[in-house]
């Protein structure tokens, strides 16, 4: 159903905090015996209606997200965004930056944004992963700031798909794709729409967020094992589910072994003990100034 005008509304957004979408997406992929009994009992064969327990300022969020991103809108996100003439920063600039980023959730129960990275890098590293993996843990939400420069949070965050092609029934919420233009553009209603079988997902337009934007800033300084994280980190449909592998290529699908690694360490790495900055922070420095220049464009 459509008001008759698609523009997005401006920025902010409908979830407290960003992280009330990552707690949902927690929801939906709880750690392996991390479930309750009673309610892995009652869900019977797996089942959970996530979208009846879904917060309504949750729901709101993807609404707006399916509603709005479009093949148009991402890939005038693209041009507006990729240039990279926004600023001059060194990853740490950037992480500080983002820690600016101040949401309307409660301070005492929430990690910030800066200790959410550095747990996920923690976790990494205690794992004895790669020092290029630690260090994906440590950046991997940097194109957050894409909030701080007015972006609204639908546009930010929310599950990763694949635009200019059919949309799955496996994306969370899929009955509000009804409300996306593309779902009545023939060329995009197809499996493939505008994308050739096995073309690989570099060729694939995803929806707009803080994954392919950081993926862009960073793409020059990091090996694949970090890239394919960076960028796919928030594709659940693909990582999760299994949809959209006929556009994967045989690299995607060698690579995506680190997006699957990665991926745990995101949503099951959070810990109330936050995590002791100035005592970290000597180790990563060094760490970024082993892949970094001093200043990167944003
Ligand atoms: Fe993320
Ligand atoms: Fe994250």
């Amino acid at each position: 159903m459509s008001n008759g005008s698609s523009s997005p509304p401006p920025g902010g957004g409908p979830l407290e905090s960003l992280g009330d979408w990552e707690d949902f997406v927690v929801s939906r992929y709880p750690e392996a015996g991390s479930e309750p009994a009673d309610r892995q009992k009652s869900s019977g064969e797996n089942f959970r209606d996530y979208r009846a327990e879904a917060r309504a300022c949750v729901r709101e969020f993807y609404r707006l997200n399916h509603r709005h991103q479009t093949r148009d809108f991402v890939r005038a996100k693209k041009h507006e965004f990729l240039r990279l003439e926004r600023r001059e920063m060194s990853i740490w600039e950037a992480m500080e930056f983002l820690d600016t980023l101040v949401d309307d959730s409660d301070p005492d129960t929430d990690l910030t944004q800066l200790e959410h990275l550095l747990q996920t890098a923690e976790a990494i590293r205690r794992d004895g992963h790669p020092r290029a993996l630690i260090l994906t843990g440590l950046i991997h939400d940097l194109g957050k700031i894409l909030c701080l420069f007015g972006e609204p949070q639908w546009a930010v965050v929310g599950d990763t798909f694949p635009v200019g092609c059919r949309f799955s029934e496996k994306i969370v919420f899929h009955e509000f794709f009804d409300e996306n233009p593309d779902s009545r553009t023939r060329e995009y209603s197809t499996r493939l729409g505008v994308y050739e079988e096995g073309c690989g997902l570099d060729r694939v337009d995803l929806s707009w967020g803080h994954d392919e934007y950081l993926y862009h800033v960073v793409k020059p300084y990091l090996p694949d094992e970090a890239l394919y994280p960076i960028r796919y980190h928030s594709f659940y449909p693909c990582h999760r589910e299994r949809e959209y592998e006929f556009l994967m290529d045989d690299r995607d699908r060698e690579m995506f072994r680190w997006v699957r690694a990665f991926n745990p360490y995101d949503l099951y790495s959070k810990d109330d003990r936050p995590p002791e900055v100035a005592r970290l922070r000597p180790f990563y420095e060094e760490l970024i100034a082993e892949f970094f220049p001093p200043k990167i464009r944003w």
